[in-house]
């Protein structure tokens, strides 16, 4: 049944927690640890603006693991109980395993996962990461045939190496999922054969609309593929049915084959907006606090850090920017007021 949309688990989580000015927990962070990145995928990095004169964040920019690890310790105290790690490329981030290592021994963080482009994901790196605490990985993949990809990355990376990767972090241990930005015209002949590839594994795959985000991309709303002509695409061949969220606030809706190979999700944040669940904060690499993936804005937690505030001033200030947080983007998108307005790009502030 692809039409019928999975019911979302709209219940707040019944835990101590700051609120914003919607009713919403403060659940997620999202770290971005750099913004530099080895490929140039069309929909994030488009090669014609990021070329070689692009100014990235500097190295004394960068938010330092230690201030990362501060600023984090806050945030769980505040309710945060998942962090993923993301860019840029992450991974182009020397030692990540050691800040993977620091943020797993927070008291209250249960979840810790990380996406990548797993260009640089050797079996050596799964594993050192994995031990380190990492429990999660998302491996961006948006197509298996070989032109589409490398159109896609623009860089010339080949499937073959991305597909090694995944294999590499399962066997590592890490539960994988499957990241796939579905742009039309592009990558929408590769609905079906991601999901035939992925059916029967242990990895679900997650479509992602097309969004929005910054505005260096070139977003056209027609190049965005809904969430149900990528079900139905699917359903046509392998039936599915809709399967309930695990938990508040989760971004993709979830369906399973009804023949028992599994799941997929999409995640349908330009079709079906879910801003009224949102309980995602990120950091930019550069210790820029954004409440909204669509922000315009960020709080200069670097600045906090580096005057030596205290961890109570730090938390404090956390606790009133979320307490004033408003963000509902995407229910707004439509709106004239959204449009114009500048925001920060995906690639600073990771997906
Ligand atoms: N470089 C890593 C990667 O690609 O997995 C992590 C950062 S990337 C910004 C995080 C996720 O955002 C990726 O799965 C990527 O495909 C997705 N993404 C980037 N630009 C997007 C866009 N305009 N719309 C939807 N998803 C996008
Ligand atoms: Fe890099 Fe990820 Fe953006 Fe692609 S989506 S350009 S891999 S940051
Ligand atoms: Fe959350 Fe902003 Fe996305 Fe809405 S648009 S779901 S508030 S990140």
């Amino acid at each position: 049944m692809a039409n019928s949309n999975p019911p979302r688990n709209t219940q707040t989580p019944a835990e101590p927690q700051v609120l914003d000015s919607l009713h919403r927990p403060m659940r997620d962070l999202r770290i971005s640890v750099t913004d530099h990145c080895n490929f140039r995928c069309v929909y994030c990095m488009p090669k014609a603006v990021f070329g070689t004169r692009y100014h990235f964040v500097g190295h004394d920019g960068l938010l330092q693991f230690d201030e990362i690890e501060r600023l984090a310790r806050q945030f769980a105290r505040l309710g945060v109980r998942k962090i993923r790690l993301t860019g840029g490329e992450p991974l182009l981030r020397p030692h990540l395993e050691d800040l993977v290592e620091s943020l797993s021994a927070i008291p209250g963080i249960e979840d810790l996962a990380l996406t990548t482009n797993a260009s640089t994901l050797t079996p050596k790196k799964a594993e050192a990461l994995r031990k380190a605490g990492l429990q999660r990985i998302n491996i961006s993949l948006d197509a298996l045939d070989e032109d589409v990809f490398q159109k896609m990355n623009d860089v010339g990376f080949p499937v073959a190496r991305v597909l090694q990767a995944i294999d590499d972090a399962a066997a590592a241990g890490l539960n994988v999922k499957i990241n796939m930005v579905v742009r039309r015209g592009l990558n929408d002949s590769q609905i079906v054969p991601m999901a035939e590839h992925f059916r029967g594994t242990d990895h679900v795959l997650r479509y992602i609309e097309y969004m929005d985000v910054g505005n260096l991309n070139g977003w056209q709303l027609q190049e965005v593929v809904p969430a149900q002509e990528i079900l139905a695409r699917i359903t046509e061949l392998w039936p599915l049915q809709p399967v309930e969220a695990h938990r508040y606030g989760e971004v993709a809706t979830r369906h399973r084959y009804i023949d028992g190979q599994g799941e997929i999700g999409v995640i349908s944040s330009i079709s079906q907006p879910f801003c009224g669940s949102c309980t995602r904060a990120r950091l930019s690499p550069e210790g820029q606090l954004f409440t909204c993936l669509f922000g315009t804005k960020g709080h200069d937690l670097r600045a906090l850090l580096r005057d030596g505030a205290a961890d109570e001033e730090i938390y404090a200030r956390l606790q009133s920017i979320w307490q004033a947080r408003d963000d509902r983007y995407s229910e707004l998108r439509a709106t004239s007021a959204m449009t114009d307005v500048k925001k920060v790009e995906m690639f600073h502030i990771g997906g």
